[in-house]
């Protein structure tokens, strides 16, 4: 289903108006985690005033070590519909467990995240499959560009084909950053598969120094948009401070990618 042969023209996404895929861009800008009220209300600020027309935050985090936060589950989901609210942006909000669909629908989550190390969880896609919420699909930590089409396939064999694909970057030998942005997947996406490409250069770079560079390339090869994570404190961040944008970066970023997406 997923495959360009089986469907020609681009799948664009319709997300409370805002489309996804097809000849726009849209950037989502937001926290790693929901944290608090005030928190979210200045991101949501932040990422409005930059011009994202979509919001991130993690209420449910998978976290690598049981002992650090682990996010604000139910109480987040709530601080996050009301923060993004004041500014009309839909929520892109990751969805660990299939016990929390039901909550996730009843908060009218927009888009659900399904994390890079969900990706093969395939009794999560079998759910999210069931529903019609658009899904934002992560490539998992190693997984293949193949293995990543067939999880978009689960989904899809359950009816629901609102799935957007999202490359943070792949396991290599590397340690000067935290993932290797693929960016060859991206025009291989493009050509095997309608769905639209979104890039998350923090979750790649890991550093908040090369987010710019990385959306950049992410753009130029073709990706129908970004994940990007800003903070109003990144230095107080709960988690993954480092890679955090401040909102004058984030403005600043946005900026030069305006003038970037009319020369490409
Ligand atoms: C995230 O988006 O906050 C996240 C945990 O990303 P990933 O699943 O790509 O590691
Ligand atoms: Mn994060």
């Amino acid at each position: 289903i997923v495959a360009r042969e089986w469907h020609q023209a681009d799948t664009v996404i319709n997300v409370g108006g805002i489309p996804i895929g097809g000849k726009t861009i849209q950037v989502i800008g937001g926290p790693c985690s929901v944290e608090t009220q005030a928190q979210m209300d200045l991101a949501a600020q932040g990422v409005a005033a930059a011009g994202c027309r979509l919001m991130r935050g993690g209420a449910f985090k998978p976290r690598t070590s049981p002992y650090t936060f682990q996010g604000k589950g139910i109480e987040g989901l709530e601080i996050f519909r009301q923060a993004a609210a004041k500014y009309r942006l839909p929520i892109v909000t990751e969805l660990m467990d299939v016990r929390y669909l039901d909550i996730f629908l009843e908060q009218q989550v927009d888009v659900i995240q399904i994390g890079a190390r969900n990706m093969q969880n395939f009794d999560l896609l079998k759910e999210v499959g069931r529903i019609h919420t658009p899904v934002v699909l992560k490539r998992g930590l190693c997984a293949t560009i193949s293995e990543w089409l067939m999880s978009a396939e689960y989904i899809a064999a359950g009816g629901n084909h609102n799935i957007i694909l999202c490359e943070r970057g792949v396991r290599s030998f590397e340690k000067a950053y935290r993932n290797m942005l693929d960016v060859t997947a991206i025009p291989i996406l493009k050509k095997e598969t309608h769905l639209p490409v979104i890039v998350d250069p923090s979750h790649a770079g890991g550093k908040a120094s090369l987010v710019p560079a990385l959306s950049k390339a992410a753009i130029a090869a073709g990706a129908d948009g970004l994940l990007i994570e800003m903070h109003p404190n990144p230095c107080d961040a709960w988690c993954d401070a480092d890679q955090a944008l401040t909102p004058p970066e984030l403005n600043q970023l946005m900026e030069e990618l305006r003038l970037l997406a009319q020369a490409v």
